[in-house]
């Protein structure tokens, strides 16, 4: 699903990125959130 409220478009809410190796990272986007916060 497409939206474009407040999730982050680089982990797609997740707040981390899966990596292929194993593990996960957590998306500088957000920090780790999963939301597309407005920084100020
Ligand atoms: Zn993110």
């Amino acid at each position: 699903m497409k939206g474009k409220g407040n999730t982050c478009e680089y982990c797609s809410g997740q707040g981390y990125f899966q990596l292929l190796l194993g593990g996960s990272e957590t998306c500088n986007g957000c920090d780790g959130s999963g939301k597309a916060g407005e920084k100020s």
